[in-house]
């Protein structure tokens, strides 16, 4: 059997510890750390993310203000929210909850969000950081999640060679670009890759972040690698809906040596590096 990565387990390490330093923080005298979400429209899934988020950040005693605005909304009033937030002093952390509805200019607004504040890693500045690998600089939340679980598990990534599949913005990219900060030697395949598992089968680690289920079968896979499932994909089995992963989970856990499962891997570690990176933005104001 493989070693399975558990996400839901180093979740809840993480909420242990950011609950404890929260609390001393108030102990302290300081103010409680806190995330802004801007939700606007109603779709289903985005209100269930900020659900989770707002759960989790008020258990580790943080403060989430969740601003939700009509789908009818015109990007200049949500600038003039993202810019009063932007000056507020107890907001430590701001998200744009994404998708956003057609209308809405998603760069305009991500690129409005001051980068000591941009928990999502998005703006410019934060990404130049990622690319220059300053120190300081903002990794979103679901690439913070990915390095965890690699280090939680002492799974080494200097020299060893990594294919993520997938080249978001949001997920791929930045994961591809912080692997290579840490010295892996990294490839990534995405739908025009042709022969996908000509490279999969090449790696120590594989990343999967496409959202396409089965992708990652046995053909892809070979002993003593590690495979990390980052696709969440909702299903109907029998009339009960279902998430799953990029990954033949089954098949590949027959092979590899180490596989992260869906759910319970990379998605609970999602929110809490979230908020690992809430509690880093509010750690900076503070000057702790
Ligand atoms: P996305 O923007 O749709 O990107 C998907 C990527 O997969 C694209 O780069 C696409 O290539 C590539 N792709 C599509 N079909 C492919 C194929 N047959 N072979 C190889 N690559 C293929 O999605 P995303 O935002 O990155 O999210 C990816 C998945 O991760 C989704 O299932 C999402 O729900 C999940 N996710 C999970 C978490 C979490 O916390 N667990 C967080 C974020 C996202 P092209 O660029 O060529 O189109």
């Amino acid at each position: 059997m493989p070693l399975i990565l558990d996400g839901k387990k180093i979740n809840s390490e993480i909420r242990q510890d950011l609950s404890t330093r929260i609390a001393i923080n108030l102990a302290d005298g300081f103010a409680k750390p806190c995330l802004a979400i801007i939700q606007i429209g109603n779709t289903k899934e985005s209100t269930k993310y900020i659900e989770h988020k707002k759960k989790f950040g008020h258990t580790i005693g943080a403060e989430v203000l969740h601003i939700h605005l009509p789908d009818t909304v015109s990007d200049s009033e949500v600038l003039k929210e993202i810019s009063s937030l932007n000056t507020d002093d107890s907001v430590h952390g701001i998200i744009i909850q994404l998708p956003l509805p057609k209308h809405i200019d998603r760069d305009v607004l991500v690129e409005a969000v001051i980068s000591s504040k941009d928990v999502d890693g998005l703006t410019s500045e934060n990404i130049r950081g990622l690319w220059t690998n300053d120190k300081g600089y903002i990794l979103p939340a679901t690439a913070r999640a990915i390095l965890t679980m690699l280090d939680y598990y002492d799974i080494q990534v200097s020299g060893k060679k990594v294919v993520v599949v997938g080249r978001s913005t949001l997920v791929g990219k930045p994961t591809a670009m912080a692997l290579i900060n840490k010295g892996a030697t990294v490839t990534v395949c995405h739908s025009g890759t042709v022969k996908l598992a000509d490279h999969t089968l090449e790696a120590d680690i594989i990343i999967s972040a496409v959202g396409f289920p089965r992708l990652i079968d046995e053909h892809c896979v070979r002993p003593h690698q590690v495979i990390i499932d980052v696709g969440t994909t909702f299903i109907k089995d029998e009339e009960v809906e279902k998430i799953t992963g990029d990954v033949d989970y089954n098949a590949v856990s027959q092979i590899v040596a180490a596989i992260s499962p869906v759910p319970g891997g990379v998605g609970p570690l999602t929110v809490s590096s979230l908020f690992q990176n809430v509690y880093d933005a509010y750690l900076k104001k503070i000057g702790k």
